[in-house]
């Protein structure tokens, strides 16, 4: 039976490239950029509430990552170090291996080093704790919306709830399992965009607290939104408005920032839609259907229901 030293020197050991000190003592030492602030977020993934119990490693250590990285997105923060927390309940050599893969596969990409962690033996969880950097002044928050902005979404809504129900569509099963973070856009839209957040409980729930902290209220069209395909219209609404994971930003920009928009959109190849304005008033979301009749989105995902 390996160790927990073994483990973390076996699968959770490559050398930082952007860290003083990393993976091996009794802390990290991390210098951010000279007028930078330092921006930190942690999520925890539970076995049986985020993740399915026999969830494939590999996927589930990209998406402990990436759900973290689209938390410095949402920040307009460029992530550069992480922490690790990993309960397990066996030493699986070949679990490990996998989920080492696609944990670090998903931070090579994004230049993010892995600076520490802890671990132990347990129901199975996994702790991931970013740490990113943005020039001061200009992190994207949720209370920046201002009335008269536009409202836009990044991509497309409703694939990941889409694959809870049926799994067998690929497309969906992928953004379900590996969600990819919108990292470059957040980082382009420092100076452009108001406010930001991304959808990790759902696009009603999540814009909601965006109108909640910038205490405005909002006017949305349904039939703007990005959805995935589906040829059932009430699933793909449900999906589409309620369902999270997505992992896409919605963000506010004043109206002379469309042409630029439009073009940061065809620069980085990722769909961007505007899809409503903020309205002055209390923080409430008013979803019309194509007939400009109002829609009542189901509550979006709650982790302590
Ligand atoms: P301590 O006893 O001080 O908590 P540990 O023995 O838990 O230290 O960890 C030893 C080193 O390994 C530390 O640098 C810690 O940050 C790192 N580490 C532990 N678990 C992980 C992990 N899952 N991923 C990355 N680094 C880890
Ligand atoms: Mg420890």
């Amino acid at each position: 039976m390996p160790s927990e030293f073994d483990i973390i020197r076996k699968h959770f050991s490559r050398p930082a490239r952007r860290a003083l000190l990393g993976v091996g003592d009794d802390a990290a030492l991390l210098r951010p950029a000279a007028g930078a602030a330092l921006v930190v977020s942690t999520d925890l993934l539970l076995e049986g509430r985020h993740f399915a119990r026999g969830a494939a490693p590999r996927a589930l250590g990209h998406k402990a990552l990436a759900v973290n990285l689209s938390d410095m997105a949402a920040m307009g923060a460029t992530p550069r170090w992480a922490t690790l927390a990993l309960a397990l309940p066996a030493a699986d050599e070949a679990w490990l291996a996998a989920f080492a893969e696609g944990f670090y596969a998903l931070a090579g990409r994004f230049e993010v080093d892995l600076v520490g962690g802890d671990t132990t033996r347990g129901p199975l969880a996994v702790c991931v704790t970013i740490l990113g950097e943005v020039p001061s002044g200009l992190a994207l928050m949720r209370g920046g919306a201002r009335p008269g902005d536009d409202i836009w979404v990044s991509g497309e809504l409703g694939g990941a709830a889409l694959a809870l129900e049926h799994p067998q569509i690929a497309a969906a099963a992928k953004r379900l399992h590996e969600p990819e973070p919108r990292v470059e856009l957040g980082e382009r839209l420092r100076g452009i965009a108001h406010a930001a957040i991304d959808v990790s409980d759902g696009f009603a729930q999540d814009l909601g607290h965006l109108l909640e902290r910038s205490g405005v209220g909002a006017l949305v069209h349904y039939a703007l939104l990005p959805k995935v395909p589906h040829d059932d219209p009430l699933v793909q609404q449900r999906c589409v408005v309620s369902g999270g994971d997505d992992y896409e930003l919605v963000f506010t920009a004043a109206q002379e920032s469309r042409l630029e928009l439009d073009h940061l959109s065809r620069q980085l190849r990722l769909p961007l839609s505007r899809v409503g304005s903020i309205q002055p008033g209390a923080a409430q979301l008013q979803l019309l259907d194509a007939q400009g009749k109002p829609i009542r989105p189901d509550p979006g995902f709650d982790h302590f229901a």
